[in-house]
């Protein structure tokens, strides 16, 4: 598998895969790619508070990589990728002398492209293992399916079953991808724990440590989008024919807001 020409862009490099790969359906066969790619032996180890670890050298001729068994198949599946990342973006500075270790946070960690450049090296490299990530697991291309008709949460859970990612991860790529103004609250404990949005989502910049919103029980797994009838807070904002609309996420027997994952 040859990516010379892709540059250093995660989504470029991740097509450049795709491209080689052709249109097979089904989850994306992530260790595969990685062992044509020259990473040479995958693990599971039990970690504490480590998701990955790349051992490599700043020349990456080959890498080892070890994903977290604590974690779910989806979750490694999605660790494996992003430390993939990092093995391919040579400019990625390596995090000690062997190599990266990524912790649970890093794999959330997203930088909005304007502020790219005062992100700092850290958050700036994890955001972009994070972005390859999730388009060689959950490809632009092959999402448009899922994307045509108005918002539901039955949608990312089809994402999360077609593509064999985590239900959260298919949440963000779902609000990320929508044509619609979307964001997707994230809770555990009947608090909520962080909020993914469009970037013209206008009106909720507030959510860490906020009760959840009380989650619809009529369906098995009470899941169902909510929709506010204006928009408020902060910006003020009129409603538009692409006014926002919000996610009282799923729940589980523990927890009446969290999603599993
Ligand atoms: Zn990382």
């Amino acid at each position: 598998m040859e990516l010379d020409d892709a540059g250093l862009n995660p989504e470029r490099i991740a097509a450049a895969i795709h491209d080689q790969l052709g249109e097979a359906g089904g989850a994306v066969p992530v260790q595969d790619i990685a062992r044509r790619l020259d990473i040479t032996e995958i693990r599971e180890m039990s970690f504490n508070g480590v998701e990955g670890v790349l051992i490599t050298t700043p020349e990456r001729p080959d890498g080892m990589i070890a994903v977290n068994a604590r974690s779910s198949a989806k979750r490694r599946r999605f660790t494996l990728a992003h430390e993939l990342g990092h093995f391919l973006m040579t400019h990625h500075r390596m995090v000690g002398r062997d190599g990266f270790r990524c912790s649970r946070s890093d794999m959330l960690a997203r930088v909005e492209p304007g502020d790219a450049a005062t992100a700092g090296l850290h958050l700036g490299q994890e955001a972009e293992a994070n972005r390859f990530a999730i388009e060689l697991l959950a490809p632009a291309r092959r999402l448009k399916r899922y994307l045509h008709r108005p918002p539901d949460l039955a949608r990312v859970l089809e994402i999360s079953d077609a593509f064999e990612i985590s239900r959260e991860a298919a949440a963000r790529r779902y609000v990320e991808q929508h044509r619609d103004n979307l964001a997707v609250l994230f809770g555990h404990h009947g608090r909520i724990i962080y909020l993914q949005k469009a970037r013209g989502f206008p009106w909720i910049t507030r959510a860490a440590a906020i009760r959840c919103p009380a989650c619809p029980t009529e369906l098995p797994g009470s899941r169902r989008w909510s929709r506010p009838t204006r928009p408020t807070g902060s910006t003020g904002r009129p409603a538009s024919s692409s006014a926002p609309r919000s996610c009282a996420s799923a729940t589980t027997a523990s927890s009446s807001c969290s999603m599993p994952r």
